[in-house]
């Protein structure tokens, strides 16, 4: 007998709603992209009970035809997308036609719609994929959907659901991310008959103004600076907290062609660009938007992700941080330094070309004996010495290197001229170096840390890592939580030269390590790893990836006190001028900084 048989649509509907209605904030994000999509200027979204008993989108877009309403609701119907080709220059929200056939699967849909040039709209009501009613109706131009009880069919998602108090978060979350972009679109937000958020059309700055400050007096927005930039690569504009108005808690929002997403990497960038400025775990607040020819992204993300992944990443990387710093340097007020708006960006110069000096404007008051306090005697607070607690080894050589480092170019130092140039470590901690803008000092064990964090993502990507046998083998015991981590983690480790079995469930025997850890203790290793993917929150491969190579690197790299041979401190320095970018460690700490000509000749 044959055993195979075509699941009825309604089933498999339900199984893709899973995927793509996972909470009520889901099915709000889509059915409001939708009626943005359809061009909608005015937007209402009404919600009860945090989405449990209604989630309702009135629009007043382009609204559907009757035959048009019906197909909406069936799976892979869109009219966003023809053909695979589209696919490669969407400009619109949605494209995979699921959304709709997803949310009538599992809750009770009542729809109605129509178009300008018609004179009566359509009702429709559907049940878990059941069409119950079908009929011609009177209403406004525009599309108005109610969503009622939403997994009424599915039980255990409903059990699944959060608090109130949750839910109503992560609605409101999901529509910070669109309305963010959307100045254009007037929206309001009812929850349980009360107004919560009422945004009318405006700028990007009054939006955010009103959706997180107070639009009558526009204070929140006032601790912001704008930022832009325009390459042929990526055009950048938005706003970013000047470093003294940033808060533990920070808005930390990216959005690609008017579309939320998330991107450690360049949120990496961004802390970068702050980097020294900012109090102990203090975080930056940041609206970033950028605009990109989409077929220089990839599109065809899962409906639930807001990651998104970039062609030139690393280019993106090294423009945000430079205008981000541009914007940050012209307001913050460390010793004023003249940028020119199109040369300060570090984009890599081609080779051959001989590097410009740095253009800085000297403060001729500006003394670096002087602490901070005494400078700018208004602007300091009393105990502004505990505001650097934490941060010491972080202070540049002297506040003049703070803003110095933005024009301080990646091909300041170039490998053919370091071939015969003299190095000396001092404390046993620098290594130092003349240069034609003055004097380099290196730090040894982030040197080493970059060049091995860049050969750890080298082998986790490409090669697979060389391994050192151990004699007798250590026991890793996990908590449990740990345990699932390092199930995750398993294949890369194995890659980069950790030989591990596990002997129960609760722990593995180690018997081989990656060989730049020669004579290390394997275990206080693997538990460092553990615990930073744990603490980051890292949960993508990439992600993890960068916490295993960056954990191994500050476990096996050279430390502070170690007499380097001339020869040593040659093939590392070497070794790191050959980065992509040596400025800085992965977790932005600094590794080279500049002692000026100008900065010397004051001193005597
Ligand atoms: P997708 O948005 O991926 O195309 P959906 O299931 O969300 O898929 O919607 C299916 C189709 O229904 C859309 O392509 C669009 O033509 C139509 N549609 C959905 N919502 C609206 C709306 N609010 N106004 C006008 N048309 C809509
Ligand atoms: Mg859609």
């Amino acid at each position: 007998m044959d055993i195979i048989h075509l699941l009825p649509d309604s089933v498999a509907n339900q199984i893709a709603a899973g995927e793509v209605i996972q909470r009520p904030a889901s099915c709000l994000k889509e059915l409001v992209e939708n009626s943005l999509d359809a061009g909608a200027k005015r937007i209402q979204v009404i919600v009860r009970d945090a989405g449990r008993t209604l989630l309702q989108v009135i629009d007043d877009g382009m609204g559907m035809s009757e035959m048009d309403a019906r197909l909406a609701f069936e799976r892979h119907a869109t009219s966003k997308i023809r053909d695979a080709q589209d696919l490669f220059s969407l400009r619109t929200m949605g494209f995979r036609g699921e959304a709709l056939a997803s949310i009538c699967a599992v809750a009770q849909v009542e729809m109605t719609t129509r178009r300008a040039e018609d004179e009566t709209g359509t009702l429709l009501e559907i049940h878990g994929s059941d069409i119950v009613r079908q009929e011609p109706c009177s209403c406004p131009v525009g599309t108005n959907i109610k969503v009622n009880n939403l997994f009424f069919n599915v039980p255990v998602r409903r059990k699944f659901l959060k608090t109130d108090q949750t839910e109503l978060r992560n609605l409101l979350t999901e529509f910070y991310h669109i309305v963010l972009v959307y100045p254009k679109v007037s929206f309001t937000f009812v929850h349980n008959d009360e107004i919560l958020l009422e945004l009318p059309v405006g700028t990007e700055k009054q939006r955010i103004e009103a959706v997180f400050g107070n639009p009558k007096r526009n204070v929140y927005t006032s601790a912001f600076v704008d930022i832009h930039t325009e390459t042929d690569l990526v055009s950048i504009h938005g706003f970013v907290v000047k470093p003294e108005s940033a808060t533990r808690k920070a808005e930390q929002y990216f959005f690609v062609n008017g579309r939320y997403m998330r991107h450690p990497y360049f949120l990496k960038a961004v802390q970068t660009a702050y980097s020294g400025m900012l109090v102990n775990d203090y975080q930056p607040s940041f609206f970033i938007y950028f605009d990109i020819n989409p077929e220089a992204i990839d599109v065809n993300i899962h409906p639930t992700k807001t990651e998104i992944k970039f062609a030139d990443e690393q280019m993106i990387f090294q423009i945000l941080m430079a205008s981000v710093r541009e914007a940050l340097g012209k307001f913050t007020l460390s010793p004023q330094i003249d940028f020119d708006t199109k040369g300060s960006i570090d984009i890599p110069l081609p080779q051959n070309q001989p590097v410009s000096r740095p253009q800085v404007t000297v403060d001729p008051t500006y003394n670096p004996f002087h602490t901070r306090g005494a400078i700018y005697p208004d602007r300091a607070p009393k105990n502004w010495e505990s505001l650097y607690d934490g941060l010491q080894n972080e202070r540049p050589l002297s506040g003049l290197n703070d803003g110095m480092s933005a024009t301080l170019n990646d091909d300041l130092l170039r490998a053919e001229d370091m071939e015969s140039c003299p190095l000396w470590q001092y404390g046993g901690k620098y290594i130092l170096l003349p240069s034609s803008a003055g004097l380099v000092l290196i730090n040894q064990h982030r040197a080493h840390l970059a060049v091995l964090h860049a050969q750890f993502i080298e082998q986790l990507t490409h090669t697979q890592g060389a391994k050192q046998q151990l004699l007798f083998p250590e026991i890793l015991n996990l908590p449990q939580e740990e345990m699932v981590l390092i199930h995750d983690l398993l294949p890369d480790l194995r890659t980069i030269g950790f030989e591990l079995d596990q002997l129960s469930p609760d722990s593995y025997s180690i018997q081989g390590i990656p060989a730049q850890l020669a004579n290390q203790s394997a275990l206080p290793v693997l538990q460092h790893i553990v615990r930073q993917v744990r603490e980051r929150g890292a949960d993508t491969q990439q992600e993890w990836r960068e916490q295993i190579a960056l954990s191994l690197a500050q476990s096996a790299a050279i430390p502070y006190g170690k007499t380097l041979t001339e020869a040593e401190m040659h093939d590392l320095v070497m070794r790191l001028v050959q980065l992509p970018s040596y400025r800085r460690t992965a977790d932005g700490k600094t590794i080279v900084s500049l002692l000026t000509d100008e900065e010397i000749t004051k001193r005597f």
